[in-house]
């Protein structure tokens, strides 16, 4: 059976730590190990901290979307936004590449993300937005020991 949230919020880096947090306690019910969660913490952060500074870049008219979905032990997670988009999605998911080397980005933010899942897929169109998909296998350790 799956089981799935969604979550919109305004583009506040202010509400970053709030869709972390959210998603965190709604896998919590899979009792994931400290690292996954970390993992999983950091993707989500990753995700909306790029709809929020460089989607919407920081109009906080923007909504950010989230939807979460467990299958069984496999989280697939979905982070949306309606800003800019990407022109060139290759040139974006290069490791170190950021438009934005004046904040002091490191353009490590996808290059993290697909590491820490077993699969990552990213559209984005100008003008339309941006919608990252990530999936992400829990392992079955902790819940065999019960
Ligand atoms: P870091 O994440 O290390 O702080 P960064 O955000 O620049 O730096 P990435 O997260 O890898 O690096 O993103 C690379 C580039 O892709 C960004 O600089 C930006 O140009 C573009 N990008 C990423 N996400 C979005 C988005 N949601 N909307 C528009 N552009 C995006
Ligand atoms: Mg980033």
């Amino acid at each position: 059976m799956a089981n799935k949230m969604n979550l919109a919020f305004s583009a506040l880096s202010e509400n970053e730590s709030f869709a972390r947090v959210t998603v965190s306690a709604f896998i919590a019910q899979l009792d994931p190990t400290m690292e996954e969660l970390t993992e999983i913490k950091t993707i989500v952060s990753e995700a909306v901290t790029n709809a929020i500074i460089h989607g919407y870049e920081n109009d906080p008219n923007g909504q950010v979307y989230i939807t979460a979905e467990l299958k069984d032990r496999e989280l697939e997670l979905i982070i949306r936004d309606e800003g800019v988009g990407i022109s060139d999605l290759d040139e974006a998911r290069q490791p170190l590449y950021t438009s934005k080397p004046e904040l002091e980005r490191s353009g490590m933010g996808f290059t993290i993300m697909e590491n820490f899942c077993q699969e990552m897929k990213v559209i984005s169109e100008p003008m339309i937005g941006t919608t990252v998909y990530v999936k992400k296998q829990l392992t079955t350790t902790k819940a065999m020991c019960r």
